[in-house]
């Protein structure tokens, strides 16, 4: 996926794959509903591996 750079949080690859998988999980296209669950989906992930980097 090629990108500008960007430090808004939710123009992060990551994120919009999350974004994505979220319409699917929820079966929803409501936008707010989606990315708020893909943002506690990405802070989850994140500090699981923050957790494994710094025990
Ligand atoms: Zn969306």
């Amino acid at each position: 996926m090629l990108h500008p750079y960007s430090d808004d949080y939710r123009a992060q690859p990551e994120h919009i794959v999350a974004h994505e998988l979220c319409h699917i999980y929820l079966q929803s296209s409501d936008e707010s509903r989606v990315d708020a669950l893909a943002t506690r989906w990405v802070d989850a992930r994140r500090a699981k591996h923050l957790a494994v980097l710094r025990p």
